[in-house]
């Protein structure tokens, strides 16, 4: 019975995706999925990503988490527009909270680049399509090497692959060569990306990826 109710929440969901993709097709805006655990730097790096891009790209960013607007305040100070959703207690965005948020965003009709950044967790996130262009699952080197393996549907979906804090490296016992290794046989064409967000490492890397996703 359970998995019956999973089952039409995910085909709801899936029926919202397509109108999200028809839309985003037609207005022509590019949308990337940003899902990692909570700390791993997704606010991070889109602050810089923003500073980085600013000048090329109209952007629009939409915050989810579960309680507060603190995200959305640290974005809206880069001069970037933003939707906050809360959700209170669910744990990931689905691709209705998304229509009404790009909706929003959308009425500026520059925008060209939306960056979603879902809820800090690595299960469900993955499991709910929101029409995106790209997932992108960022891992923090703090996290441990294990975590694609332990949630393997994210690094499977994911169209890159961000590790993050890479200038933190040396204090870790995160082995990259082996964490590669894994995710290339789950993923074996999405890129490897490693940055530092605070140093600026391996940004220009990222922001060519973003640029090359086009509609
Ligand atoms: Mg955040
Ligand atoms: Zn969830």
């Amino acid at each position: 019975m359970k998995i019956k109710v999973m089952d039409k929440i995910l085909a709801a969901n899936d029926a919202w995706a397509e109108v999200n993709r028809k839309a985003l097709k037609e207005k022509g805006i590019v949308m990337l999925n940003l899902i990692g655990s909570p700390g791993a730097g997704k606010t991070t790096l889109l602050e810089q990503t923003i500073d980085m891009l600013k000048k090329k790209k109209t952007m629009g960013v939409i915050e989810g988490d579960i309680a507060t607007t603190k995200d959305a305040e640290r974005i809206r100070k880069k001069g970037t527009a933003v939707y906050q959703i809360n959700t209170g207690t669910a744990c990931h965005l689905d691709a209705h909270l998304v229509n009404a948020a790009y909706n929003e965003l959308a009425r500026d009709k520059t925008i060209e680049l939306v960056f979603v950044e879902n809820i800090g967790n690595l299960v469900c996130p993955a499991e709910f399509d929101i029409g995106e262009d790209a997932k992108v699952a960022l891992l923090s080197v703090t996290e441990g090497d294990d975590k694609i393996e332990k949630y393997p549907l994210l690094f499977t979906e994911a169209k890159v692959l961000v590790i993050t804090k890479i200038g933190l490296l040396k204090y870790t016992n995160f082995n990259v060569s082996y964490v590669k290794k894994v995710f290339k046989k789950l993923n074996p064409f999405a890129p490897i990306v490693m940055v530092d967000s605070l140093t600026g490492d391996g940004l220009s890397t990222w922001v060519d990826f973003v640029l090359s996703l086009k509609k």
